[in-house]
């Protein structure tokens, strides 16, 4: 059932929207007729079923609202910033975002805030809030349900970084755009959905996230950029291959490799990977299949990049492996220290 706090309770919910753009606030420019990000009033007006909500909301908006294709680490931080100056002040908050790169600021957020206690559920549409059809208006309230639902004992019923899309309420750092124009535009292969939502909201609550301890909120924002994909596919060259693992400061690679785990067998790709890994890259191993994890061991090509010295991705999505490598290498730890933690889950985003 829905965990909104009622007024038995005697507390109204105070939720804090950070808006930092996206099609959800989005609005057709008169002359090309291309979508561009607008401002947050614009996109109020067009909620008003939002005041029956019966909950204080506050916002803050990014000075300049962006297609999320534009988002860096550096609008990360930003995000980041504006939880943990709140963090005290609010039950839970909603990041309204664009969904193109929507998985990448959950899952880089997820690491970033350590110890996260309260509801932070990002959304967005893929239609404009001020379309009749948007999808944008039931996400904008089921998200600001969410963040604050709370459980029996007064605790907030969610606890970690996560997205609200279309009914659907997924763990941040386990999900992945996959459709560019359904409604239904986010899945989560390798973990259960948190919530069911239809005519109320059931939270699921063996899948929430539930950090251990007493330990306070801990905000980490180092972010190191010195990361990249790199993507294989049957015939790629060893000039290609070499000439990605040359690239000025790369520090770690998140490669997306055949099944369980798998890449080409010619020894000039095996030794190009060794010597990578020699020169203390980090490479890890995600499959391009979304479902399921890498198993290097299960065939001999994926024995062979085992023995190169790639580490297991196991069941991460790209998008939590990238973000946690740039993650662990702003830290400051060796790459060492830097494989030790990608095969340990540290925010619920793999096995
Ligand atoms: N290009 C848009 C963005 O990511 C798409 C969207 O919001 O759905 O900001």
């Amino acid at each position: 059932m829905d965990g909104a706090l009622s007024n038995a309770e005697n507390r109204r919910p105070h939720i804090l929207i950070v808006y930092t753009g996206g099609t959800i606030g989005m609005i057709e420019n008169d002359e090309s007729g291309a979508l561009e990000p607008f401002d947050f009033d614009h996109l109020i007006d067009n909620v008003p079923k939002i005041k029956r909500l019966d909950y204080d909301i506050d916002n803050v908006q990014f000075e300049v609202p962006l297609d999320s294709s534009a988002m860096t680490p550096d609008h990360w931080v930003e995000i980041v910033k504006v939880i943990a100056e709140n963090y005290d002040n609010y039950d839970g908050f909603v990041v309204l975002h664009g969904t193109d790169t929507m998985a990448y600021t959950a899952s880089a957020l997820s690491f970033m805030m350590e110890n996260l206690r309260k509801p932070v559920v990002i959304t967005g549409s893929q239609l404009p809030i001020g379309e009749v059809r948007t999808d944008g208006e039931e996400n904008l309230i089921t998200a600001l349900q969410v963040a604050a639902a709370r459980d029996a004992d007064g605790s907030p019923m969610v606890q970690e970084v996560a997205i609200l899309f279309e009914n659907y309420l997924w763990r941040g750092n386990r999900s992945t755009k996959h459709s560019s124009d359904n409604f239904n535009a986010f899945k989560s292969s390798n973990y259960p959905r948190l919530a069911k939502i239809g005519l109320g909201i059931s939270y699921r609550k063996e899948v929430l996230w539930r950090t251990c301890g007493e330990a306070p909120l801990n905000i980490r924002y180092g972010l190191d950029r010195n990361v990249m994909y790199m993507d294989l596919f049957p015939g790629i060259t060893e000039a290609a291959i070499r000439h990605q693992l040359s690239t000025p400061g790369l520090k770690g690679i998140v490669m997306k490799t055949f099944g369980a785990g798998n890449g080409p067998t010619a020894g000039w790709f095996i030794e190009a990977i060794r010597e990578a890994v020699e020169r203390g890259i980090v490479i890890v191993n995600v499959s391009q299949c979304d479902n399921g994890m890498v198993n290097p061991t299960r065939y001999q090509t994926g024995t062979a990049l085992n023995r190169a010295g790639v580490i297991s991705g196991h069941d991460l999505t790209s998008e939590a492996a990238i973000t946690k490598l740039m993650f662990l290498f702003g830290q400051g730890l060796t790459p060492e220290e830097v494989k030790t933690e990608m095969e340990r889950p540290i925010a619920g985003e793999m096995d």
